[in-house]
């Protein structure tokens, strides 16, 4: 047995066999050993059964996210059909006696920087299709399907690092829990693990030769036991279902109110990333969506998603939640949250970079199309607006004007829209500020606790070395939270909180007593914050 330690995100236990992901490599050998011919036959050979994948990707596609999806699957096989595309690859197989993979890889780059430079916004974003595609083949000539991250057994994932796309792009039915070396436990991938409830753990130096062995990933303890020994392997499983049982005992909570022992109510709702998502919601008897952290629908897409694709992806989400609030928040792209067809550049310092609002104001046709698939689905339900990273009162002023401007747009076609509340994230201290002002604007105001604490504090949340010092209890943060949650309500917009800290239980009581209005947090932490709250009586003073 060997027993390796990092740091836990989440509690719980996972057992079950390892499955290490390791990315294509970047860089490939560049001469061959074969002659150009061999290397063209073994070029062609992955060529065809990236072709077959591709069309069993569109199938797949078509039936579950509709036509328009679909079609990029049906564009990289006509791609990997161009001439130019494989002539280039064959020349260099031809001039240079490389690999398969170093023409097709190189082929990419070359293809990509042309598209890149093109007039053509539809071009552009052309390059990191053609990138994709040759990774596919790549892919194949190496070796690795590409058909998963996860193979077709539940396991629990081993990597070296996540980013927010791979991982909303896993296969959740078969995700035991991960395990990587890098990341932070501020993280977006630390944050959809809670989403998803898998124990996970980060910091942790894992050895290659784990792939395909059995272990126990202890969320509790922080650590991994590989090849664990049976005694230790049968306590486990019994912990495991104690879990389990107690996650059954919450579930007779579902349907009580949000109440305190001395009368003060409160909403609980759930954040969410995707439309599997609602449906942990539901089971978790949530409120509403407090968050719906759209960019997520853009991260799982190859390319921009029509009004058409994010309106039937809002309407699912509005109608599933039946009539309960739904904030769906705009675009809070950039940092760590990258999608390639975006085509940002990398920046020194991405978290103070071009992100969230900043991109949706400057990049208007992306924030219109959204806006209008939003207002078209408000006609479904509940359904509230809210913009991120907000540091100005001339900002939200913008983005209303564009939000009125969609709206009248959408009048004049006779498209049913219904009332939509129109909100801000309070994420950064510039916010906090002039909230008395932000709150004449707005409706509402959630509280981004994750990056208030990270703007606060000067602690990038990303970087794993500050976990140590990233402290959301820190006093300056607790002071922020109190002073936006009274200038909100002076102007009579209920606030509430959104960041991973609305579902720390040490603070409920603090938060209750601040007179928050809400409360909005992964779905499996719904029932556990209501049992908390049911627990708490305000009329005593506060321990
Ligand atoms: C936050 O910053 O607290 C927040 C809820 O937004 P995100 O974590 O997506 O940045
Ligand atoms: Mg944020």
């Amino acid at each position: 047995m060997q027993v390796a330690t990092g740091k836990s995100i989440l509690n719980g236990i996972a057992i079950g066999p390892l499955r290490i992901y390791r990315r294509a490599a970047a860089q490939t050998e560049v001469s061959s050993t074969l002659t150009p011919q061999e290397e063209w036959a073994r070029f062609d050979t992955a060529r065809v059964k990236a072709q077959e994948q591709l069309k069993e990707l569109y199938r797949k596609a078509l039936d579950e996210v509709g036509e328009d999806n679909a079609a990029i699957f049906e564009i990289h096989q006509m791609m990997l059909d161009d001439e130019d595309y494989l002539d280039a690859v064959k020349g260099i197989l031809e001039t240079q006696g490389a690999t398969a993979e170093y023409a097709v890889t190189t082929t990419g780059k070359n293809f990509a920087a042309a598209f890149a430079a093109m007039d053509d916004a539809y071009m552009q974003a052309r390059a990191s299709d053609v990138k994709d595609i040759s990774q596919r083949v790549v892919n194949i000539l190496n070796g690795q399907a590409q058909s998963g991250i996860l193979g077709e057994q539940p396991a629990i994932l081993v990597a070296d690092d996540l980013t927010p796309s791979e991982t909303v792009q896993l296969d959740k039915s078969k995700l035991l829990g991960f395990i990587t070396r890098h990341g932070s436990s501020n993280s977006h991938t630390a944050i959809l693990a809670r989403t998803m409830n898998v124990p996970a753990l980060i910091g942790v130096d894992f050895d290659q030769d784990w792939d395909g062995r059995t272990a126990v990933l202890d969320g509790y303890n922080h650590c991994v036991y590989v090849d664990p020994a049976p005694q230790l392997l049968s306590s486990m499983q019994k912990k495991q279902q104690e879990d389990l049982k107690q996650e059954s005992l919450l579930q007779g909570l579902k349907k009580k109110p949000n109440v305190t022992l001395d009368g003060t109510k409160v909403n609980v709702y759930a954040n969410i990333g995707n439309v599997g998502d609602v449906g942990l919601a539901l089971q978790n008897d949530a409120g509403g969506i407090g968050l719906f952290r759209s960019e997520f629908i853009y991260l799982d897409a190859k390319d921009f998603p029509s009004e058409e694709t994010q309106f039937a992806i809002y309407k699912r989400v509005v109608e599933t939640m039946a009539g309960k609030k739904v904030v769906i928040r705009t675009l809070d792209i950039g940092a760590d949250k990258q999608a390639p067809y975006f085509g940002l550049d990398k920046e020194e310092n991405p978290a103070l970079g071009y992100r969230a609002i900043r991109i949706c104001l400057t990049r208007q046709d992306i924030f219109l199309q959204q806006l209008r698939a939003i207002l078209r689905a408000s006609a479904y339900g509940a359904v509230a607006i809210m913009f991120p990273m907000i540091i100005s009162v001339r900002e939200v002023r913008d983005a209303k004007e564009l939000l009125e401007k969609c709206k009248a747009q959408l009048r004049q076609q006779g498209v049913p829209m219904g009332e939509v509340e129109v909100g801000i994230m309070i994420e950064t201290p510039a916010a906090v500020m002039i909230a008395d002002e932000l709150a004449q604007e707005v409706d509402f105001f959630s509280v981004g606790t994750n990056d208030l604490t990270q703007y606060t504090l000067a602690i990038d949340r990303q970087n794993p070395k500050l976990d140590a010092f990233y402290d959301p209890h820190h006093p300056a943060v607790l002071r922020m939270i109190r002073e936006t949650v009274e200038a909100g309500h002076r102007h009579g917009c209920w606030v509430g909180i959104c960041g991973e800290l609305g579902a720390d239980l040490t603070l409920t009581e603090t938060f209750l007593r601040m007179g928050v209005d809400e409360l909005s947090v992964s779905p499996p932490a719904v029932l556990p914050l209501r049992k908390r709250i049911r627990s708490l009586d305000l009329s005593k003073n506060e321990k």
